[in-house]
């Protein structure tokens, strides 16, 4: 035998094999670039196409199945190595038309998060997701969750892949967590088929492992394999993948990881056994995350994720959910989880099929609204978790008619509802707009609603001041027929140097006074900070004049399950203020009260100008409940009777006072500040109150 000649031969082929392996990467290559192509092609066309047709897809696995049997390759191997390609394709595709992971505007890669290293689960999930985008994203690997979605919300990342459920463990609650408090929006989702494997460094028998480490989920997924291995050490650590690369760090054989084959590969280590799970199909689902919320194109079958909170009566769940359902729209998960600040209190996640940016889902979106207290969009993406969802319609198409490219002008509008529709249509909200709402929408805070035919009168001090002080007010106020106990702790004050509020302790004994006289109370808040610490003790918010465009602020409230009364900025138009609102409405609390308090003009006669012509403006460009407070308005109280009666008469829905046991010592607002006895002849003037006075029949 030549063995020179043999081994000659045995180079060439290799060689040979190397060149056509080349070939092959050069042409999926090739391939890939005309994919991008045509996702562009696609982007910059309105036309019907859907992004994955199932028919053209078989038609091509038949077609290269065929071609790879007339060559005599196995046609199984091509199809499953088709249905690979065509699964990028689709991943390239949906890259292009949701805009997720392309690089910025200077050309920088987005920096994409996971837990763990290379081989972990979330590794896994991760280059799945950004597949065929990997000249414009960069995976980094980072130790735990909490840093991932930090890492995102402070802009040190772009996205962050986490995980959420897992088809045996279930939900995986710490994600959520994340979500709700750094108000993260999905942007995408993935599901990862997991298989455990037994990682050694050598092949050997089972019997000579004596320690076997990884994540605590995957050694309690493995529970039956482990038990079988007797006398073997059992340790929890970090994740699987690090679990892995530390078998290969420490060099004991007699050391296993569980981790993934990918694990494996990446930490060159034997695999010794595959599938040791429990429990075959064992999947977990990850979503992607971002700072906001995408729109992808309505030609991807999209999935729609809400977080929404209902009242607190019969049905009301299913009222959200009957809106849904109302506009066709299929649910594929609903799930409740407990909230962190109120105890037997629940938020329910949603997940249904369809595009937020599609107008039907949108519809559906602002009736299920309409029912709920609390409702945030966290986003729409590409669905994984479903095979057939419906084919989206092509963009801009709502019906099945036939998309008509120059549209005819519209006619000339006719009657008055239709000026004000025409009108409505150009603002800048949306959510607070009347267009999307015939109703009025309600708003209640204790046993008090806003928005019904019954005015709601809030009054109490301008400040908290001490024990004394607000309990005898809260007790004035109750004894009149007041519904809401008001009183500023964090007050917004022009110098520096006046009385500033006495803050958590003023809040304590405004809550206390509340609880005293059964009545509910409303504080002004300052910071985003204070959002949610103050709305775990207050019933109702107060945003005021000087931070109706704090954006901030608007956002932490839109963000907490608890009603909001927004002032009207002393500069503000009307249309300001809606758009104001529209702030608290889109990041999730549908709870919002507007009030008039008077605005800057040249009148120096009243300390503002009450702008009472607002209050029918608002109602007919808004069905939110609005209120007016003439006390910051008028600055004098001797005005305030007067100026109540005519609140009511252009149909506010409540008014706010301030009443004060003894203005002259006011540490702030004393001219304006009613008395106990000019609080009494007002609320005799205005009537006797209506069913939530407990005294009513008396009076
Ligand atoms: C207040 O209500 O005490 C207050 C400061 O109101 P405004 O923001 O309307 O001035
Ligand atoms: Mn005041």
């Amino acid at each position: 035998m030549n063995s020179e000649a043999e081994r000659s031969g045995l180079a060439g082929a290799r060689e040979a094999l190397d060149a056509v392996d080349r070939r092959i990467v050069d042409a999926l290559a090739e391939r890939v670039a005309l994919v991008r192509g045509v996702a562009d092609h696609k982007l910059a066309s309105e036309a019907a196409e859907p992004v994955r047709d199932a028919a053209r897809e078989e038609d091509l696995l038949t077609r290269v199945a065929e071609l790879g049997r007339a060559a005599g390759v196995d046609q199984a191997l091509v199809a499953r190595l088709y249905r690979e390609i065509l699964d990028h394709s689709v991943r390239v595709q949906e890259g292009a038309l949701t805009g997720v992971g392309a690089a910025d505007v200077e050309g920088q890669r987005a920096r994409v998060v996971y837990e763990g290293a290379p081989g972990a689960f979330s590794h896994m999930a991760a280059a799945q997701h950004f597949a065929g985008r990997e000249d414009s994203v960069r995976l980094d690997g980072l130790d735990h969750l909490r840093a991932l979605g930090e890492a995102v919300s402070d802009g040190d990342a772009d996205y962050a892949v986490l995980p959420i459920e897992n088809t045996l463990s279930g939900t995986i609650p710490e994600t959520w967590d994340l979500i709700d408090e750094l108000d993260l929006r999905l942007v995408g989702e993935e599901v990862i088929t997991v298989e455990h494997c037994l990682l050694t460094l050598e092949p050997m028998p089972l019997t000579h492992i004596r320690r076997v480490i990884s994540r605590e989920q995957a050694l309690s997924q493995c529970r039956g394999l482990l038990r079988s291995l007797e006398g073997v050490e059992v340790q929890a650590f970090g994740n699987t993948a690090l679990s892995a690369r530390k078998v290969q760090t420490d060099q004991d054989p007699s050391q296993a990881a569980i981790a993934s084959l990918e694990a494996a590969r990446a930490y060159d280590l034997h695999v010794l056994k595959r599938g040791i799970a429990d429990l075959a199909d064992n999947r977990t689902r990850f979503v992607v995350v971002a700072r906001e919320a995408v729109t992808p194109d309505l030609r991807l079958p999209c999935k729609t994720s809400l977080v929404v909170g209902t009242r607190h009566e019969p049905g009301a769940l299913l009222a959200v959910l009957n809106a849904l359902a109302d506009h066709g729209l299929n649910l594929s998960k609903l799930e409740s989880r407990p909230r962190r600040d109120m105890p037997w209190d629940y938020m329910f996640y949603v997940d249904l099929e369809g595009n937020a940016a599609d107008p039907e889902v949108a519809e559906a979106l602002d009736a299920a609204r309409a029912e709920a207290r609390f409702l945030k969009v966290l986003g729409s993406y590409p669905a994984r978790t479903t095979e057939k969802l419906a084919k989206a319609r092509p963009a801009g198409a709502a019906s099945a008619a036939p998309a008509d490219p120059a549209p005819p002008p519209a006619p000339a509008p006719t009657s008055e509802a239709e000026v004000v529709r025409e009108l409505l249509a150009r603002k800048p909200y949306r959510l607070a707009s009347r267009l999307g709402r015939a109703e009025d929408s309600r708003v209640r805070v204790g046993d008090a609603e806003f928005g019904g035919a019954e005015p709601i009168i809030i009054a109490g001090p301008c400040s908290v001041e001490s024990r004394e002080q607000v309990m005898a007010a809260a007790a004035a106020v109750h004894d009149q027929g007041g519904h809401v106990l008001r009183g500023g702790c964090f007050k917004p004050r022009t110098s520096p140097y006046a009385f500033q509020g006495l803050g958590y302790e003023g809040l304590e004994l405004l809550a206390e006074a509340g609880r005293a006289v059964g009545l509910p109370i409303v504080t002004e808040v300052l910071h985003p900070k204070d959002v949610a610490p103050v709305a775990r003790i207050a019933d109702m918010l107060q945003i005021g004049a000087r931070n109706m465009q704090n954006f901030a602020l608007l956002k932490a409230a839109g963000a907490v399950d608890r009603p909001v009364m927004l002032k009207r900025g002393l500069m503000a138009s009307v249309d300001e203020w809606l758009a104001a609102a529209e702030y608290v409405l889109a990041h999730g609390n549908q709870q919002v009260v507007l009030c008039e308090r008077g605005i800057r003009t040249f009148e120096t006669a009243t300390r503002n100008t009450l702008d009472l012509s607002s209050v029918p403006v608002v109602r007919e460009r808004s069905h939110l409940p609005v209120i007016v407070d003439p006390s910051h308005a008028a600055g004098t109280r001797r005005w305030i009777p007067d100026l109540c009666r005519a609140a009511l008469a252009v149909g506010a829905h409540g008014l706010m006072v301030e009443v004060h046991p003894c203005p002259a010592e006011a540490l702030s607002d004393g001219p304006q500040a009613l008395t106990f006895e000019g609080w009494a002849a007002l609320m005799a003037d205005l009537g006797p109150p209506g069913p939530t006075g407990e005294e009513g029949e008396e009076r």
